[in-house]
Order: C-alpha cells, then sequence, then structure tokens
C-alpha cells in the first residue's frame, strides 16, 4: 500500500474543485486497497474512495482522513457461460471507457451505449450509470464488496444493490448517507456475443441519437463512434482543452414526479413516463380461491421531466454564471455545471443553489444534484 503525499481534490476530480485530505493512499492492488481500507476502519479514521472524480463535488476546506484512489486494473474473462454469453469480471479502478473499448473490440453487446462516460468500473454501479436507455443495471451480475459492517468480502447479487434512476443501495444521495456502506472491489458484467457485423440497434433513445429508424442495424463500433461523438460536441467527453468538460456531467438530476404533477408543467417539457407499475403476478392462496382472478392492477407511473429543459426555461441559457463567478454552465449543455478556471467549490455551490431557486420558483420542484457531496451545503 502506497501512503502518497496528498494532493487536493482540485487536482484529483473532474470539476477541478475540492481541498486536501490529512492522508492519501493509491491502491493498486486488491490487497492494497482492502488493506488500506480495513486499517481505516480498525483505526475509526474518516474515509472516502476516489476513483475517476468524476462524480464528486468536494468542499475547499482540508478533508478529514484518509483518502484512498482506487487504482487497480484488469479484466478477466470468465469460464462456463454458455448460449451466446460472456462474463468479465473487471476489477473496481479499471477506467470505465476501456472496458468498453474493450468488450467493442471483443464483439460484446451491453455497454457500448455508455462509451465515454468518465471514471472507473467500481463507480458505476453506485449509481447505475447511463446513456441513451441503455444502463449498467442491464448487464452486472454482482459485485465483490467489502463490507464495512463487517469488514469482511462478500459476493453481492445486482439484484440487492437496489440500482435505480441514478442510485444505489450504495449511493450517498444529498442528505442522506449509503444505506449501505462498502467499496466494491470488482464487478461482473455478463455481455452478448454478437461479433463485429451489423445487428438490430434497441432502444428509441439510442437510436434517436443514432438518427436511426426502427428496425435499424449497425456494428458495435459504429455505436461507440456515435455515442463518442455525440457526446463530445455536448462537451460529455472529458477534454483538458475544453472547458465545457471541467464538470461533474449532469450536475441535476432528471426529476421524478407523479403524473398529476406533471400536468401542471408546460406541454414543451420533456417527460418519459417511468415503466408502469403493473401487478402481473399475484398468488392467490388456495384457501382464498373464489374462481375470480381480478384484472392486473395498473398505476399512473410516475414520470421523469427534463431538468436541463426547467434550467433553460426558468431563463438560465447555456453559459450562464453569475457576475464575477468562475463557476458558469456548459457553453454546450445546461445541465453541466462547469468551472471556468480556478472556480472555488463555494462558486460551483452558490451556482447550484442559484439554479435550485429559480427552478423552484418557476415550476414549483426542487432540482437534485446527481454527484455526491462532501463538505458542501446547497
Ligand atoms: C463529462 C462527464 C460526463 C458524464 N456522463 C455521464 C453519463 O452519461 N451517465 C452517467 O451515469 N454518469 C455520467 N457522469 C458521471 C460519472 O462519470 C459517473 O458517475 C462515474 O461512474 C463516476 O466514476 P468515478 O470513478 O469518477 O467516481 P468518483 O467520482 O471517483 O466517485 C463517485 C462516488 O462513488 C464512490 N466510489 C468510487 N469508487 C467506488 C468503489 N469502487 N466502491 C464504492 N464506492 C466508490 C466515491 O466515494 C463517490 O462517492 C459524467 C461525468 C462527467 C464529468
Amino acid at each position: 500500500m502506497t501512503e502518497i503525499a496528498p494532493r487536493p481534490l482540485a487536482e484529483l476530480t473532474t470539476l477541478r474543485v475540492g481541498g486536501t485530505p490529512e492522508r492519501m493512499i493509491e491502491a493498486r492492488t486488491r490487497d492494497e486497497l482492502v488493506d488500506a481500507l480495513q486499517d481505516a476502519w480498525a483505526a475509526g479514521e474518516p474515509w472516502m474512495v476516489v476513483g475517476g472524480g468524476s462524480n464528486l463535488l468536494v468542499g475547499d476546506e482540508p478533508v478529514e482522513g484518509v483518502v484512498i484512489l482506487v487504482r487497480t486494473t484488469g479484466i478477466e474473462v470468465l469460464p462456463g457461460v454458455q448460449g451466446g454469453r460472456r462474463r468479465l469480471r473487471v476489477e473496481a479502478g479499471h477506467d470505465w471507457d476501456a472496458l468498453v473499448a474493450y468488450t467493442v473490440e471483443q464483439g460484446l453487446a451491453g455497454v457500448e451505449a455508455m462509451s465515454g462516460i468518465p471514471g472507473t468500473a467500481g463507480a458505476a454501479p453506485i449509481q447505475n450509470v447511463g446513456a441513451y436507455g441503455q444502463e449498467i443495471v442491464e448487464t452486472l451480475v454482482e459485485v465483490e464488496l467489502l463490507d464495512e459492517a463487517t469488514g469482511g468480502i462478500e459476493t453481492v447479487p445486482a439484484a440487492d444493490l437496489e440500482l435505480g434512476f441514478r442510485t444505489s443501495v450504495l449511493k450517498q444521495h444529498y442528505g442522506h448517507g449509503a444505506r449501505r456502506s462498502g467499496v466494491i472491489l470488482s464487478l461482473t458484467l455478463e455481455l452478448e456475443e454478437v461479433g463485429h457485423g451489423v445487428f438490430p440497434v434497441r432502444g428509441t433513445q439510442l437510436r434517436q441519437a443514432l438518427g436511426m429508424d426502427a428496425g435499424a442495424a449497425a456494428t458495435l463500433a459504429d455505436i461507440r463512434s456515435t455515442v463518442l461523438a455525440t457526446r463530445a460536441r455536448k462537451g460529455m467527453v472529458l477534454d483538458d482543452a475544453d472547458p465545457d468538460t471541467y464538470s461533474a456531467g449532469s450536475f441535476f438530476q432528471n426529476a421524478v414526479v407523479s403524473a398529476a404533477f406533471a400536468r401542471t408543467l408546460p406541454a414543451e417539457c420533456p417527460r418519459w413516463p417511468m415503466a408502469p407499475v403493473i401487478d402481473q403476478t399475484r398468488i392467490i392462496p388456495l384457501a382464498a380461491y373464489d374462481g375470480v382472478v381480478a384484472p392486473p392492477v395498473s398505476v399512473q407511473p410516475d414520470v421523469k421531466v427534463s431538468a436541463a429543459w426547467l434550467i433553460e426555461h426558468a431563463g438560465l441559457g447555456k453559459g450562464f454564471h453569475l457576475p464575477r463567478s468562475r463557476a458558469g454552465l456548459s457553453t454546450k449543455h445546461a445541465l453541466a455545471l462547469t468551472n471556468r478556471g480556478h472556480a472555488t467549490a463555494g462558486e460551483v455551490a452558490e451556482l447550484a443553489r442559484y439554479i435550485q431557486q429559480r427552478v423552484q420558483s418557476e415550476f414549483g420542484l426542487i432540482l437534485q444534484p446527481e454527484p455526491v457531496l462532501v463538505g458542501v451545503e446547497l
């Protein structure tokens, strides 16, 4: 385990803000990662793991305790899966996009639409990363978790992580701790062997992004390159030369509201129904069965509404910034709060609060931040 001179988190996060921790460890092997965490837990020391730092807003003050940088790498093809599918086990610190590139080279489908998302593989399940209609929940089989409650390593099936829209039991949402505390050491994905030829492109969102009609086909490599180009146009691929990418991606989550509330929003506001809740499988105990099976109960699904639309229609267009502030909205994407050069976390938080207030007074809902906030109040 390598203890290194603590570096400011401004150098290790994509928003380029954040103070310096008391101690910093670079864990390059799984054993180093486990030892560092178990030592911190035994000593009762405050701790935090950082992967690519692309979903973090860290405050300007010194960070208490130890920051452990997850730098483990490796992809292992697991034996024993048949029927045109292949399982990969990936170490937590492996670069996510390098993993996606590998799957595309190997002709494996399932994560190609998530090309270009920054960060590490181990952080991907934390908020169930997703893009263009594809989410990791569709391919994740299990994770190896070092559990803080027991101090031991456990194999946790994906279903037990309760992956939802940018959430899981491991994610710290603003104002709430994680429901389960632990660190992912590796994850296992199950992907479909489709090879290098064309195959039907699934999902309306992805087809729209690729400019394709229903029933259209493409190769994995085509999907990856088109997704990367589309993301780059929106400043959603990290680029040192482009301050529009000095961000944590989308800063606010698309808001999930009731169908009734959604009807109060202007009709032009883009919205997507969450999956309908239909009680399809019911078990009627034989003793209670009277020969009648009631039709399934269908509830009006909640609706996801576009946070970018709400921000822009609250009068805060792309490129907006407060007077004298070095934080501003990306000039390409109204959802990305960016560091225009030497901004502090305080300036980013001030902009975030201003946006929340404007959207709330215009539309009556409070946008929730997507990144994990450490030492920052909104
Ligand atoms: C330009 C840009 C575009 C983006 N686009 C998308 C997108 O399209 N879709 C999307 O979903 N996200 C997107 N994001 C957000 C971000 O890239 C993802 O959430 C990513 O998975 C974060 O990985 P990371 O390694 O950088 O995590 P970090 O920022 O290092 O950490 C995030 C949180 O996860 C915790 N964590 C990290 N590693 C582990 C681990 N091994 N075990 C347990 N906890 C851990 C950290 O403690 C922290 O709480 C984007 C970000 C940027 C900057």
